[in-house]
């Protein structure tokens, strides 16, 4: 047992080794106070995507707190906050047009999802009350997210008796390339779950192209549009969680682009601040923030986080954000892909290891699936030998870099990757 009272996430405190301890970071790597250096992965849970020190995000944070690092959004703002707010409405899917800031994914989502009941009862559909999700979903670890996870296998099952109830769409199977008719019976089954609930569905809930931490599941840009389709036609609100996908994530700068869908509502997060600061966008259409507008001062939106808006969260966003478009980060994204293309999915030996169930990519994204999570065991400590920091989760093995991990780097990961399965102890 360790000393420390610090009690860490997803961790069981009794059995696990005590945790790394960080003194610092220079790009996709962090240094260890024993000096080792890691090649971080997966950008630090998805969020360091321009790497860890870097020198325009340092500035901005440290000149912003030269001026202002906190002032609440009640009646008052401030530059950082109006210039952000514009930039997302710039960068986002057409007609998203209007930005409540929060603190971070989970409260962008429960954001959302109070926007998307809010907006029912005012229109007068008040039985319009719950939400629709997916299995496999993964929105979050607060009360109202974890509703909406995955019921089964989404971490929450032990909370079952005390979240509210939600419907739920089996998780889409038809892969990111599948053709269009492999894609029917995902919708079909989508449709079915809307036509016998509709009447009490708020929203339809979901992490477009990538269901992330429910398992890296990549899916059909199809099934993005049938779900907009679905959703007017049983009057139902599109919410995107691009917590996970925003800011380059699937190789667009959202995965709403693959579809050239526009939700009714979409929450940012992770990369939002280039990882340096918790923050949270959740954007909202004109039809949906006109519902809001009343001379009856109880149609406000009663949200408001202490730290929504916080200039130094904004600001350094504003920084990623053009460190993001001035250095051609799509375009670097797709050099990684290519690697993670050519070094894991069109690797036979990896692809055809008894171990090994699927491997897939998309965007700065890769995964090893195997058949059974024992497979996995060691592989971490294995990494780290090998100069890497690895962190699989159940059955997966991937890879989420910093859009600033260069081709050696992104092969380092790679070779690590397929490593394991060539060590012939981890045959499976
Ligand atoms: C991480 C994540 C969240 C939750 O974000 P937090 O900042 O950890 O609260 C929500 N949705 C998706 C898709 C995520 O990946």
């Amino acid at each position: 047992m360790t000393a420390s009272p610090l009690w860490h996430p997803y961790a069981q405190m009794q059995t696990q080794s005590p945790a790394l301890k960080v003194v610092g970071g220079q790009g996709a790597h962090f240094t260890l106070e024993n000096g080792e250096s890691l090649l971080d992965a997966t950008c630090s849970w998805w969020c360091m995507i321009h790497g860890y020190s870097h020198p325009r995000l340092i500035d901005a944070l440290k000149d912003q707190a030269d001026s202002l690092c906190h002032v609440m959004l009640g009646g008052l703002t401030h530059e950082p906050a109006n210039q952000l707010a514009a930039a997302l409405v710039r960068i986002t899917p057409a007609g998203l047009n209007h930005v409540f800031f929060s603190d971070s994914g989970s409260v962008g989502m429960e954001v959302a999802m109070k926007m998307a009941v809010q907006y029912q009862v005012q229109r007068g559909r008040p039985g319009k009350h719950r939400l629709l999700s997916l299995m496999r979903a993964y929105h979050g670890d607060t009360t109202g997210c974890m509703a909406v996870c995955d019921p089964e296998e989404g971490m929450h099952s032990l909370f079952a008796g005390y979240l509210p109830r939600h419907h739920f769409a089996p998780a889409p199977t038809a892969p990111f390339d599948a053709p269009g008719e492999a894609v029917e019976g995902d919708i079909q089954a989508l449709r079915e779950v809307l036509e016998a609930h509709h009447q009490e569905i708020a929203a339809l809930l979901m992490e477009p192209l990538l269901q992330a931490a429910g398992g890296l599941n990549m899916t059909s840009p199809y099934y993005v549009q049938a779900a907009r389709e679905l959703c007017d036609e049983f009057d139902v609100l599109l919410v995107f969680d691009e917590v996970a996908t925003g800011f380059g994530r699937t190789g667009r700068m959202f995965a709403a682009e693959h579809a050239d869908v526009t939700p009714d509502i979409m929450v940012l997060s992770k990369g939002l601040t280039g990882g340096y600061l918790g923050h949270a966008a959740t954007l909202a259409t004109d039809k949906v923030y006109g519902a809001f507008l009343s001379e009856d001062p109880g149609h406000a939106f009663m949200h408001g986080p202490t730290f929504m808006g916080n200039p130094l969260a904004c600001r350094v966003a504003l920084e990623s954000l053009a460190v993001f478009e001035e250095e051609d980060y799509l375009g670097k994204i797709a050099t990684l892909n290519a690697i993670l293309r050519q070094e894991l999915v069109a690797d036979e030996r990896l692809c055809r290891h008894p171990a090994v169930n699927d491997v897939r990519a998309l965007g700065a994204t890769a995964v090893i699936e195997v058949k059974d999570a024992a497979s996995l065991k060691g592989v971490q400590g294995f990494a780290r030998q090998h100069g890497v920091w690895l962190r699989p989760f159940g059955r997966w093995l991937y890879t989420m870099p910093a859009y600033i991990t260069t081709p050696d780097e992104m092969r380092q990961i790679t070779d690590v990757m397929k490593g394991w399965f060539s060590a012939t102890a981890n045959s499976g």
